[in-house]
């Protein structure tokens, strides 16, 4: 019988969370002499999607932002705020310029190797093991992005929203695109009462992605995202004159499933498998960071990879609001107005990156004060 080969880590998945997490190892001296594998399904060289997120100044991926702005517009049906984002900046990057970058960091090191192959189980005990459909493996610890399926079962009583959308990233013959503000969310054209909104990113004065979201329990079919995102360009966008150059489709959990649970001594859930995905917002990419840090930490001092990684107020809250989305979607084009008028963007950047202060979130409260989330907060309790 062969045996398995024996890494010290093993990073189950090269997309944001592994390659973040590899990343950080690597540029920290204290694991120079650890063996570290990387194991996926795919050679990470398409542009699957687009990361957004905001963050102070400068950061550590300026390298590969494609487009960054200081201004973001907010549209419902009553009003139109324009929000100036300093001292934040919202930036955009290509996820294949990040794999790209990524790969060729962790190539010119020794200690890391790459596996192309599809993880079929990983199996807990002292020494984990990874059994993929050619070969097995084995750790000191393994991280692992598989979402658990659990997830899936329709017999978990969580509350389950998802961020579900499709993007068209279009291209105009006049510049046509103010390149200085993006819209974080536009209510003017909705699918009924739902919660759902179009997002759109000016790359260029003649490209944009023009994305129709849905923060709702179920998905639509192509179609219907297709019909909205052409509706909205014409009608408030008001252009006629565009090629489609490429789409964007995802869905993110905004849940309050606990998948930090599926982590134990010898394995790390990391990424969505994790639980890294803000329940509330479905931004993950600073959240990554961070996470990605308080594990180096922890491995640096011998303590268990997962500990420390989440802040139960937070959890708590947005298990709240995600109780209002769900129990009355309609209720959606309302409280983000209220969070954007009524907040100052310190403050809701602060609060999204679970950074607040105890009054800081009573104002963000107040701000959001009515019978939906009086209603959630019992149901919740
Ligand atoms: C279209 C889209 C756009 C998004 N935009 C934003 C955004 O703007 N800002 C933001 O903060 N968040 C965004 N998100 C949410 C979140 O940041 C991303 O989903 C992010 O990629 C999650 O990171 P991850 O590492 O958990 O998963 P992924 O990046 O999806 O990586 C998982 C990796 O695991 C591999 N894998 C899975 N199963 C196996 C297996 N059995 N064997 C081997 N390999 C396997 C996959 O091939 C993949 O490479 C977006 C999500 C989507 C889907």
């Amino acid at each position: 019988m062969t045996q398995s080969k024996q890494y010290d880590y093993i990073i189950i998945g090269n997309g944001l969370a592994g390659f973040q997490l590899a990343l950080a190892i690597s540029q920290d001296p204290y694991f120079n002499n650890k063996q570290i594998a990387l194991i996926d399904r795919s050679l990470k060289t398409q542009n699957d999607k687009t990361w957004s997120f905001w963050e102070k100044g400068t950061g550590k991926w300026d390298s590969i932002v494609s487009k960054s702005w200081n201004e973001a517009l907010v549209f419902t049906r009553k009003k139109e705020l324009s929000l100036k984002l300093t001292p934040y900046t919202y930036k955009t990057i290509h996820a294949l310029d990040f794999y790209t970058k990524a790969k060729e960091i962790l190539e010119e090191k020794l200690n890391f190797s790459f596996i192309i192959e599809d993880v079929l189980s990983v199996e807990n005990s002292i020494h984990p093991k990874v059994l993929t459909t050619k070969n097995s493996y084995v750790a000191r610890h393994i991280f692992d992005s598989r979402v658990t399926e659990d997830y899936f079962s329709k017999f978990n009583n969580y509350t389950k929203i998802i961020q579900h959308f499709k993007g068209w990233i279009i291209e105009t013959d006049l510049p046509v695109f103010n390149t200085d503000q993006f819209t974080m969310m536009d209510y003017r054209l909705k699918d009924g009462d739902q919660t759902t909104f179009t997002y759109v990113l000016p790359l260029s004065s003649t490209r944009a992605l023009v994305e129709f979201t849905y923060f709702t329990p179920t998905l639509v079919d192509e179609a219907t995202y297709d019909s909205y995102i052409k509706q909205y360009i014409s009608s408030l966008l008001k252009i006629d004159n565009y090629t489609i150059v490429e789409t964007e489709s995802g869905s993110i959990p905004m849940t309050n499933f606990p998948f930090e649970k599926y982590s134990t001594k010898h394995i790390t859930k990391i990424g969505t498998a994790g639980g890294w995905v803000k329940g509330s917002t479905g931004y993950s990419f600073k959240h990554s960071e961070k996470k990605v840090a308080t594990i180096i930490t922890n491995l640096k001092g011998n303590n268990c990879p997962s500990k420390n990684l989440f802040k139960q107020k937070y959890k708590f809250y947005d298990k709240i609001f995600l109780k209002v989305l769900h129990d009355e979607n309609d209720k959606g084009e309302w409280i983000f107005e209220q969070f954007y008028a009524k907040n100052s963007v310190e403050a809701m950047f602060k609060f999204l990156d679970e950074e607040s202060t105890l009054i800081e979130e009573l104002k963000i409260m107040k701000s959001l004060f009515s019978l939906a989330f009086i209603k959630a907060f019992f149901k919740t309790l």
